[in-house]
């Protein structure tokens, strides 16, 4: 997102546009699922200076105003991302904590009905599906020397994660990762010590 489009996007929310917000806003465009460190982080490249704290009153505002998405994995810090409006759901790695989106699971909002509604008329639904992501399986795997890897089960799909390569099954993943949805079964080369 550009300054402008920024500045747009404030304005169109009726938010005084300042330069805060806007470096609030290009840091969260430089990635997806950011904690608060990171974002001041790059909120402060940008403007040299920026408190921890006016960074979390400009992240509730800009949250309060559904420009920005706030996500809370339980027991984790709040992460950040600018993805708004299409309830989607999370993937949350329970190793490395490592996010994902993952699209509504039935389609269109709030796409999970509840057994009893209560009355509610319900507009959202946020799941978070917790597991081991592709990555740290072929860790915990490479650790075990090529067992099935005790803790290494995932409780949740992962054929569900997004961005995986695919198209590399059977090749030996010298590149370090792994065959989207398989569990290798060879160490990769690039694996840390125990
Ligand atoms: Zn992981
Ligand atoms: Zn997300």
């Amino acid at each position: 997102m550009n300054s402008e489009d920024a500045a747009g996007q404030l304005r169109s929310a009726g938010l005084r546009v300042t330069a805060p917000r806007l470096a609030v806003l290009a840091s969260l465009a430089e990635g997806a699922h950011l904690s608060v460190e990171t974002i001041a982080q790059g909120a402060r490249a940008r403007l040299g200076s920026l408190s921890l704290q006016a960074v979390y009153d400009n992240l509730d505002v800009l949250a309060a105003a559904g420009l920005v998405r706030r996500f809370e994995p339980a027991g984790h810090p709040a992460r950040f991302e600018l993805r708004v409006g299409d309830n989607h759901h999370h993937l949350v790695c329970r190793v490395c904590t490592a996010v994902y989106d993952v699209d509504c699971v039935i389609g269109a909002r709030p796409c999970l009905s509840p057994s009893d509604d209560h009355g509610f008329v319900i507009d959202e639904a946020e799941v978070t599906f917790w597991g081991i992501c592709a990555d740290c399986q072929a860790r915990a795997i490479a650790d075990v020397g090529g067992g099935a890897g005790s803790g290494a089960r995932a409780d949740v799909n992962a054929d569900a994660r997004a961005n995986a390569d695919a198209g590399t099954a059977g090749d030996a993943g010298a590149d370090g990762s792994a065959p989207a949805g398989a569990r290798p079964r060879r160490a990769v080369p690039s694996v840390r010590e125990s």
